[in-house]
């Protein structure tokens, strides 16, 4: 155990530590340099020691202290001694596509034996950046940058902020789950280090985006996920600009998310997928609590970059979401919201148990159509990885069913 745990209370950890420093639920992993300073003083080091723990874990992606060569072989042994360990999650099995996509189950750090999904998509699809942004000027340099080492030119991990969910949108295989439990800052920035370490990127020269997409509603985990943000922005290197957060519209989320500082605030995106209030509480029940206008309003105080529009995401259900009169409608909502706005259309991935259809393939095309001639911006998102359970939530279902 470490000594004086009492003491200890590390910025970005504190949320997940909530009081506890035993060293199962508060590895070295997920500190800031501040929570990594209090740790080395506590053992009598000099707190800047802490850029050498952050180099080793966010940079060099050590998994083990006794690797850490920077630090004296007493240092490290004294570390260890004090139960301290990096205690990063890790890839506890790897699923690969044809299309290249890389699915995860990723070990959860408590007691139990948990793990939650994380993804891999490497290249954007049809010139759009995974995370539903246009390429943007500089992108050819870093390209070719990067394409002379790898055989991606650029990927999106898509990460679990929760194990399971507590929402219940009635499409989403997550919420057959029920939500297990929140997960600690640590584990949502772990499912990014590991993936960035399989794949050996170089953060700052590799293009790499993230969405946070997986399973679990980020807004419902608030201060685990902003201090992820925050780690993975100010001691990974990680740009807050090439990171979406995707929320089903948790109104005192969005609230706080708009007030967060622009060089730390990720770009944001709402899970829509219904035209109108009686269908969206249909398919998504949480629109009883916060309708759509109660989410529109939460949106519009946020401080939005040059360029920057808020993306509402829309899964396209058949018979249900897809004709061209929601489509209509759709783009009558969006402009009287008076925002920026850009939307992503996802054909419905099918789950076992879940009594929805997917859409015809015209009837997608159809929607963007309309929505284009109706002056909104509307991109086709591609399913990835079908055939190793895209949908999510369905690989671990299906795996540990
Ligand atoms: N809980 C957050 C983020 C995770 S879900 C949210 O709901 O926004 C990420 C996206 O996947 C959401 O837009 C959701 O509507 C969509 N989604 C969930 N299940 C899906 C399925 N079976 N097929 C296609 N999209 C799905
Ligand atoms: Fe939860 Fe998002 Fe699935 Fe809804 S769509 S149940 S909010 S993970």
């Amino acid at each position: 155990m470490p000594d004086n745990p009492a003491k200890l209370v590390p910025a970005v950890s504190s949320a997940p530590i909530s009081g506890s420093l035993d060293p199962l639920t508060c590895p070295l992993f997920g500190l800031d340099a501040a929570g990594l300073a209090t740790v080395l003083t506590s053992v009598g080091e000099p707190p800047w020691r802490a850029s050498q723990l952050i180099k080793a874990m966010y940079h060099q992606y050590l998994t083990d202290i006794s690797s850490i060569t920077t630090l004296s072989l007493e240092l490290r042994r004294q570390l260890a001694a004090k139960g301290w360990r990096i205690g990063r999650p890790g890839i506890a099995k790897a699923f690969q596509s044809v299309d290249g996509t890389e699915r995860y189950l990723v070990n959860c750090l408590g007691p139990k034996l948990e793990t939650v999904e994380t993804v891999w998509m490497p290249e954007g699809d049809d010139g759009e950046a995974g995370d539903g942004s246009e390429s943007g000027p500089g992108d050819e340099v870093e390209n070719l940058r990067s394409s002379d080492a790898k055989s991606w030119r650029r990927a999106t991990i898509c990460v679990s902020s929760q194990v399971g969910c507590a929402v219940n949108c009635q499409f989403c295989l997550t919420a057959r789950l029920g939500l297990q439990r929140n997960l600690t800052a640590g584990e949502i920035a772990g499912q990014v280090i590991s993936v960035l370490a399989r794949h050996s990127v170089r953060v700052g020269r590799d293009r790499v985006n993230l969405v946070f997409m997986g399973m679990g509603e980020p807004f419902l985990n608030y201060d685990n996920f902003m201090a992820a943000v925050r780690l993975l922005v100010r001691e990974v290197g990680l740009s807050p600009q090439r990171m979406t957060v995707s929320t089903s519209g948790i109104v005192p989320g969005i609230e706080r998310f708009v007030q967060e500082p622009p060089d730390i605030r990720p770009k944001l995106a709402i899970s829509l997928n219904a035209p109108n209030d009686q269908i969206r509480t249909e398919v998504m029940p949480i629109n009883r609590k916060w309708p759509i206008a109660a989410v529109v309003d939460a949106v519009r105080p946020i401080r939005l970059r040059p360029h920057e529009r808020i993306t509402f995401e829309y899964v396209l259900l058949g018979g249900v979401t897809d004709q061209p009169e929601h489509a209509r409608e759709l783009a009558r909502l969006l402009r009287r919201s008076g925002l920026p706005v850009k939307v992503n259309l996802i054909a419905w991935n099918p789950g076992p148990g879940i009594a929805y259809r997917t859409p015809a393939a015209d009837s997608v095309e159809t929607f963007q159509r309309v929505l284009a001639g109706e002056g909104i911006p509307a991109y086709i998102r591609q399913p990835r990885g079908r055939d190793i359970f895209a949908a999510c939530g369905q690989l671990k279902r299906t795996i540990e069913a």
